[in-house]
């Protein structure tokens, strides 16, 4: 599970240092647009294995008609209410000052967890302010430097847990993927239905893509124009990431990175460099529509995120839209399929479909594709099924004999769903080529018709 951090804290604390730490340059959004006052920032972090999205409150310059203070806290505020947790920062060398002490009020009220954290601390300038920082009633502070990339560490030691009890907190989210397979592979044999989209349980859609690709149109169209035009009072409000609507008679909820921005002002330059949007829909979402312009697909960015979909595990179907200016639609489209197959591998077998968000066509098959990938995404296959499908498969096409030793598959089971995920008892697993799970994966697909989901298979060892 990806969790959002907050950095917070007074100016001149090490917000940003903190900040470009932990994310790197890859994607921090710079903004040197003159005339933009900077907002809040994001980024993907790494720290360790723990992959986060980060938001900086920095960057706080005067505004016209408001005071610093004002514009400190309306930030600071707003960027502890979209954290799960907030790394509160203070500048060892200064200590604790009165500004200090106000955020640590604004944070004790609003914020869900909190880490104290002491910069400036290389060598041990930091210890006084570190002493006095107990004063807040925050608890131990960490000691951190930034500039110097000290206290990481501990500050990977701190976070690890917190990750885990959010992560347990937030059991009706979308679950990242790739780990924690139970230990025993019992099945559930459970005819569980209730992952159908319902109005408690709204199917959750995110719309990504590049700029201009056409994402607000289309979510306009999926939800109303209307709705959306008439604001907060119909439940769209500013920091909302989410809007509930009927899609064709499914009940969704739909992220809405792109209006949210319009609406708040924001230029496009900043929204064309807001990657961490694009990285917190995926999150968000069950099913991941990657929206292409048919004028100028699978961009760099498009193949990024599509990509980061599939590693999330998330359900993918690809939209190529702007269909309507399309001159000569099925040369584009055998063109499309190929680019597809070609740079995006990983999502093979994934649905293309063709539509125009601006005039609505296509958004039918649109419909039908989403709730197919979702549907795959929930499939659960019986162990009898899979059982003789491997002995089939087994036998058509045997595992390798590395130095004479035969590699037996003895028994196959799925272990979880969203996305399905499959276990496979095997002897000497670690001299199965990749090529041999490609073969499985490739089959599962094709003979259990399972479009538009990433499917997890995992060799165990059994003597
Ligand atoms: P922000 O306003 O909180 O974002 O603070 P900045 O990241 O811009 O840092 C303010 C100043 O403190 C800059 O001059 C940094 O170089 C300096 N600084 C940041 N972290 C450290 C640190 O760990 N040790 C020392 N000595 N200086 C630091
Ligand atoms: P976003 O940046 O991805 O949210 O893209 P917008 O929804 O703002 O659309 C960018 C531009 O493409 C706008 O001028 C839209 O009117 C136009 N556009 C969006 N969808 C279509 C479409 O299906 N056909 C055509 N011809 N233009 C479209």
């Amino acid at each position: 599970m990806m969790f959002t951090l907050a950095i917070v804290g007074r100016p001149n604390v090490g917000k940003s240092t903190l900040f470009n730490r932990l994310v790197g340059k890859r994607l921090a959004l710079v903004d040197d647009q003159p005339g933009v006052t900077r907002d809040l920032r994001e980024g993907q972090a790494r720290l360790g294995d723990l992959r986060f999205i980060v938001i900086d409150s920095a960057g706080l310059e005067m505004a016209d008609d408001e005071s610093l203070q004002g514009r400190m806290r309306r930030l600071t505020e707003r960027a502890v209410d979209e954290a799960d947790i907030c790394l509160f920062v203070l500048d060892g060398r200064v200590g604790v000052t009165a500004a200090d002490e106000y955020f640590a009020e604004l944070l004790r009220k609003r914020a869900k967890h909190i880490i104290l954290a002491v910069n400036k601390a290389e060598g041990r300038a930091g210890e006084a302010g570190a002493m006095e920082a107990f004063s807040l009633g925050l608890g131990e502070p960490l000691r951190l430097s930034a500039e110097h990339g000290e206290g990481m560490d501990d500050l990977y030691r701190t976070l690890l847990p917190l990750a885990d009890v959010l992560a347990a907190e937030r059991p009706d989210t979308a679950p990242a993927t790739d780990v924690d397979l139970p230990e025993d592979f019992e099945e559930d044999d459970t005819e569980a239905e209730d992952w159908r989209p319902s109005a408690d349980r709204p199917l959750q859609i995110a719309v990504i893509g590049r700029p201009n690709a056409g994402k607000s149109t289309l979510i306009n169209k999926i939800i109303g124009e209307d709705r959306l035009l008439t604001g907060p009072e119909a439940g769209i409000t500013r920091d909302a990431i989410s809007v509930g609507a009927d899609f064709m008679g499914t009940p969704i909820r739909i992220f809405d990175t792109a209006g949210m921005r319009k609406k708040a002002r924001v230029t496009d330059k900043v929204e064309k460099l807001s990657v961490a949007d694009g990285l917190r829909a995926v999150r968000f979402a069950e099913v991941v529509v990657v929206l292409l312009d048919v004028a100028i697909p699978f961009e760099q960015q498009d193949l990024r995120i599509a990509d980061y979909a599939e590693s999330e595990g998330r359900a993918v179907v690809v939209a190529a839209n702007k269909w309507d200016l399309e001159e000569d639609k099925p040369h584009k489209l055998n063109e499309l399929r190929e680019a597809f197959e070609r740079l995006l591998p990983q999502l093979k077998g994934a649905p293309l479909v063709t539509v125009s968000a601006q005039t609505g066509k296509g958004l039918d098959r649109l419909h039908a594709a989403i709730l197919k990938a979702h549907e795959v995404w929930n499939r659960r296959i019986s162990t009898a099924k899979l059982n003789q499908w491997l002995s089939a498969m087994t036998e058509a096409h045997p595992p390798p004999a590395p130095g004479g030793r035969r590699i037996r598959l003895r028994y196959m089971t799925q272990v979880k769903t969203r996305p399905p995920a499959f276990v496979v008892m095997a002897t000497h697993t670690d001299q199965i080529p990749e090529s041999y799970g490609r073969y499985l994966v490739n089959g599962l697909r094709a003979d259990f018709d399972m479009p538009g989901t990433p499917i997890r298979l995992i060799f165990r060892d059994q003597g």
